[in-house]
């Protein structure tokens, strides 16, 4: 068996750790003579399961009793309708848009009400985040939506948005756990778990208790009230049971690591490492303006499309896997969640420095 270092934005590297405990437990689960995958979602074996998944998470995010979490489906793109759907009540809300997914969640929101663009940074390609220290926030707004780590682009608020007062709504899929989130600035924090927690497949949403209600706009289906699944514990269907049995595990492996300021000191290191070589390369360049850069993702550039391409396909041969960076920017992106070891890092680091040596 070989690993490669794989720096995907996601589906992305899951611990080590996390992946053989599965194998083990994958013919027999503690006894029961079945996989997780092949258990009723109704049995006390897979209640119990959920159960301490939402425990363990309420103990890391340090979540308090006012919020519910939700496993759901459809990923975080699905909650790019339900947000609106659930909370825009005077059908406006105010997007900050700094990025492709905030853009989707904006376009999304539109089709329900006045979804305000209230800041962008698409005037500079998304390369950092706008000041949010006194936006034009509508007075009608029901929420200010923001999309905290932009995975595309690189950039991370590093401070929270002043909302004046409105309810402050936050995508987190690409830095969900990668460090501690004060979970009562949100109204809702949710993110998709292929990123930084888990398999594709599910979005976990944190959410406010009052938020959660039976005012919804009219036409809402049944399954994308809050209220519904909230009402039945994330289980009014079949949930995905295979995907709350891992992203268990992978929050029992953050807390075996020392919770979220732990994950946070150790990103910090990993980032820094590929940073400073960023900073110092003469060959090599950063995209982002350097106090909005994300922990988790890191895009960079030669300036020279075709050396970016050599660069990619060389990286691969040496196990350095999923540079390539979105299709919408080009050039690389290294996707440093907190799965992948710092190992990993100062392998990619060798090659650039290499790679640099050889083609300047
Ligand atoms: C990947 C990603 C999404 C989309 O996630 P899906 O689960 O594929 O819908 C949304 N927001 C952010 C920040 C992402 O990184």
């Amino acid at each position: 068996m070989s690993r490669v270092y794989n720096f995907s934005a996601g589906p992305a590297v899951l611990p080590e750790e996390v992946l053989r405990e599965a194998a083990e437990e994958m013919m027999d689960y503690r006894g029961c003579g079945m996989s997780v995958m092949e258990m009723s979602h109704r049995s006390k074996m897979f209640q119990n399961i959920i159960d301490e998944a939402e425990a363990d998470l309420r103990e890391l995010m340090q979540i308090p009793d006012t919020y519910k979490v939700l496993f759901l489906q459809g990923g975080a793109s699905l909650q790019f309708a339900q947000i609106p759907m659930n909370l825009m009540k005077n059908r406006v809300a105010d997007y900050i848009i700094t990025g492709n997914w905030a853009k989707k969640a904006w376009q999304e929101a539109s089709i329900y009400g006045k979804a305000n663009k209230a800041a962008s940074s698409e005037d500079r390609t998304f390369s950092y985040i706008p000041d949010c220290s006194d936006l034009p926030i509508d007075p009608e707004a029901d929420y200010v939506y923001i999309c905290e780590n932009n995975t595309i682009y690189g950039t991370k608020f590093h401070s929270l948005p002043n909302t004046k007062g409105k309810l402050l709504v936050s995508d987190v899929s690409s830095c969900f756990l990668s460090e501690p989130h004060d979970v009562e600035k949100y109204g809702i924090i949710y993110g998709g778990v292929q990123k930084n927690v888990g398999p594709a497949g599910m979005v976990i949403a944190v959410i406010r208790e009052d938020l959660i209600t039976d005012d919804v706009l009219p036409g809402t289906p049944t399954m994308m009230k809050y209220k519904t699944q909230a009402d039945a514990g994330s289980m009014y269907n079949t949930p995905n049971c295979w995907d709350i049995y891992i992203c268990g595990k992978v929050f029992k492996w953050i807390q075996s690591l020392g919770g979220l300021q732990a994950m946070k000191e150790r990103n910090e290191k990993k980032a820094k490492i590929l940073y400073d070589f960023l900073d110092q390369s003469s060959l090599f360049r950063g995209t982002v303006v350097r106090e909005d850069r994300s922990l988790m993702n890191v895009p960079f550039v030669t300036g020279d499309a075709e050396l970016d391409a050599r660069f990619v396909a060389e990286a691969k041969k040496a196990g350095l896997e999923n540079l390539k960076g979105h299709r919408s920017v080009g050039g690389m992106r290294a996707s440093i969640y907190n799965a992948m070891p710092l190992e990993g890092v100062e392998a990619l680091v060798k090659f650039m420095s290499e790679f640099e040596k050889e083609n300047c």
